[in-house]
């Protein structure tokens, strides 16, 4: 199951309330220490952290709550409706364009997982019935293209490169006029990534933004990184924008902390989660079915 640890503090913390018929401000304020120092073990970002113990304190000292007939269960379902909120509310959809094709733009650092995911996007897209075309546009690490290719040939999905010599505006732009010509509902351009973030990565990124205007921006983190994946996803939302977060590799996070994070620190929502290696490992990311896993 995923963050198991988090989960089992979070419902220790809980349980004592449950069956309550009287709950007092001690009894929450007591669950709330409980609560905070399982989230900061998750690494939970420190701010959001604070902002949801004061949430949830507000909300569950009022009279309403402690002086209702169950008072332990309103507790409980304001903590699950503030986790919610932490990651949502609601499921963030991708966004089509109006007229074909829809570009999606690829982007994060190297290892994140960002070749994969496109392939991933690419089969499940492909699954609802939509022809995709992927675009090999990371011309710096040899491999990259090779890569991109394999996936492509795994799934039957077609892969438009032009080698590692033309500049990748040039490639995207071209897969753009062959996506138009051949009638492909979807592009998804894999971008080059690096090792950290820099200059030179951002300003290349722009440079794909300005001139193929991608329908929507789509950020890979490795949810394995913990706060890194914060700091990355808030660095790349001030430099670029992004319209959407995917989280990688939560099949091997044991904390949490990425997940319940990302949301509240850049303000743009988790769309995927990739739950494994395998191109069919990825889904969309509720939130409400994140909280209720973790809440159990
Ligand atoms: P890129 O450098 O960002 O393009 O990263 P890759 O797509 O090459 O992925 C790096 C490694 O992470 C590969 O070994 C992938 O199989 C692995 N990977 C990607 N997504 C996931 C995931 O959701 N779960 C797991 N367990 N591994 C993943």
């Amino acid at each position: 199951m995923v963050f198991e640890g988090l989960s089992n503090k979070l419902q220790e913390a809980v349980r004592k309330l449950k069956g309550k018929g009287r709950v007092t401000e001690k009894d929450v304020k007591e669950m709330m220490r409980e609560i905070k120092l399982a989230l900061l073990e998750a690494d939970v970002n420190f701010k959001v952290v604070k902002d949801f113990i004061a949430k949830v304190s507000e909300r569950a000292v009022g009279q309403d709550v402690l002086e209702s007939l169950t008072p332990g269960q309103q507790v409980i379902k304001i903590v699950h409706e503030e986790l919610i909120n932490l990651m949502g509310p609601g499921q963030s959809k991708l966004v089509f364009a109006p007229k074909p094709p829809t570009v999606y733009m690829m982007v994060g650092l190297q290892g994140s997982g960002k070749t994969t995911t496109s392939g991933k996007l690419a089969n499940l897209l492909r699954k609802q019935g939509k022809k995709p075309l992927l675009v090999a546009c990371d011309v710096y690490r040899p491999a990259a293209i090779k890569q991109l290719q394999v996936v492509g040939g795994q799934l039957g999905v077609d892969v438009f490169s032009m080698g590692d010599k033309t500049n990748p505006i040039d490639i995207a732009k071209a897969a753009i006029e062959h996506a138009k010509s051949k009638q492909y509902d979807l592009v998804i351009i894999d971008t080059a990534g690096r090792l950290h973030i820099d200059e030179a990565l951002m300003d290349e990124l722009k440079n794909i933004k300005e001139s193929v205007r991608p329908t929507e921006i789509l950020l890979v983190v490795d949810s394995m990184t913990g706060q890194d994946a914060v700091n990355v996803s808030e660095t790349f939302n001030e430099k670029l924008g992004i319209d959407g977060v995917i989280l990688t590799k939560l099949d091997g996070d044991t904390r949490g902390g990425a997940a319940l994070s990302v949301k509240t620190v850049t303000g743009k929502p988790i769309k995927f989660i990739g739950m494994g290696e395998k191109l069919n490992d990825l889904e969309p990311f509720f939130p409400d079915r994140m909280a209720s896993r973790i809440l159990g």
